[in-house]
């Protein structure tokens, strides 16, 4: 499903595409030494020669400069460096111990007191959560968006606005938002554009070149791809660099050289694991909108899913994670269903090898759009095994549910 507008251009000349680049990115020969993927550089004390050398490097700016351990070594500046390279227009990128730590760092650098942030409502609940908790008690006040608002945002940004948060698409509900046009609305008033790019990552939806200002990634997620480490970043524009590193400094921010190894390691391997988690996700997602059992299919390549013409538009690609709608049951029935599936683990987070499900109450999380829904919801994050053995295990799920 990549678009690739350069197909013709000679080998020498063509800007390289993403499946190469996730290869390639970030592995500087003097931070690899000819060790094919950057080793694990641990540091705290860096030591320096003389008194005249370790005063120069305080004045010195940091970036890709060995200086103090919180301050990274290549180990980290090589998976940061890999991830601005895949997203065209940025500066540079920041890592995070975690997506929340990185949803809260790009939040609190370009807010202070007084301002207010527009957020939307089908937002990963976690971040609500910063919202609700941290913003407020600093005197930084939210209000929540319709997902679907599209140039209309342009209303709702007031003297007081200072930036806007999209998930394109949403948390639970998969809304896809028309981030271009919310992008240029919030700039014109003076707005700083933040997306959680994470179900996306920058290799099916191009955060900057859609007019985002700072785009962040769970890596945890399809990054990392192994479900055993926690890992955030986000990559900037030029214009909003410099703010994202100084408030994450102040933070004391860093990721660990062993937890960024770990993401440098998936990374190599990200494009050929979306491709299948895009395939097996979207044919289990067809055949679940022919079941009777199944009310609504939410999947961005479906067009029962709000905003899929926008993902049409937008997106290069999709990502294994969906939810769907069941045609009525309870909580109870639902249980059923989930907790015989053999090959779906049930648990939080996604983006690993393997495939997981969960019961999704979206509704109990937002305060702008309540959709009426004909039944309970399950989220399913759709892994590396195969798609017709998930299929049957799925099928086995449904006769449970049917037979109450
Ligand atoms: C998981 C997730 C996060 C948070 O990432 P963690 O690494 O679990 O803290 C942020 N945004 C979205 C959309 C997520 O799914």
């Amino acid at each position: 499903m990549a678009r690739d507008p350069d197909r013709s251009a000679s080998p020498a000349t063509r800007p390289p595409a993403d499946a190469t680049k996730v290869v390639t990115a970030g592995r500087r020969p003097e931070w690899t030494a000819g060790i094919v993927n950057p080793p694990v550089w641990r540091a705290s004390t860096i030591l320096y020669d003389s008194v005249a050398d370790l005063r120069a490097a305080a004045g010195r700016d940091t970036h890709h400069r060995l200086f103090y351990g919180r301050r990274g070594t290549p180990t980290q500046w090589s998976l940061a460096d890999a991830l601005t390279e895949l997203e065209p227009g940025a500066h540079a990128t920041f890592l995070y111990p975690s997506g929340v730590a990185a949803v809260a760092a790009a939040l609190l650098s370009v807010l202070s007191p007084g301002d207010e942030l527009l957020l939307v409502d089908s937002a990963y609940d976690p971040t609500r959560a910063i919202a609700d908790g941290l913003l407020k008690r600093m005197g930084i006040t939210t209000r929540f968006y319709d997902p679907l608002v599209g140039a209309g945002i342009a209303e709702l940004v007031s003297d007081r606005t200072r930036a806007v948060l999209l998930e394109s698409p949403g948390s639970l509900t998969f809304e896809v938002q028309d981030v271009p046009a919310i992008a240029a609305a919030a700039k014109a008033r003076g707005c700083a554009v933040l997306l959680d790019n994470t179900w996306a990552t920058p290799l099916h939806f191009r955060a900057l070149e859609h007019g985002v200002d700072l785009s962040i990634l769970a890596c945890t997620k399809y990054v990392v791809g192994h479900s055993d480490v926690m890992l955030g970043s986000v990559t900037a524009t030029p214009e909003r660099w410099a703010a994202l590193r100084d408030t994450s400094f102040q933070l004391g921010q860093t990721a660990s050289p062993d937890d960024a190894w770990l993401g440098s390691r998936g990374l190599r391997t990200m494009a050929i694991r979306l491709k299948q988690h895009e395939a097996s996700a979207l044919r289990i997602a067809e055949w679940l909108a022919t079941r009777p059992e199944v009310a609504q299919v939410l999947h961005p390549a479906l067009p029962s899913c709000p905003g899929h013409e926008l993902w049409r538009r937008d997106f290069t690609g999709a990502s294994g994670l969906f939810s769907f709608v069941l045609n009525g049951g309870d909580d109870a029935a639902r249980a059923r269903l989930i907790d015989g599936l053999e090959l779906f683990g049930i648990g939080y987070s996604w983006g690993g090898f393997e495939s997981l499900a969960i019961p999704v109450d979206p509704h109990r999380h937002r305060s702008v759009v309540k959709r009426e829904q004909a039944g309970p919801m399950v989220r399913l994050q759709i892994g590396l095994e195969d798609p017709d053995d998930l299929i049957a295990d799925l099928a086995a799920g449904l006769e449970r549910w049917r037979n109450l």
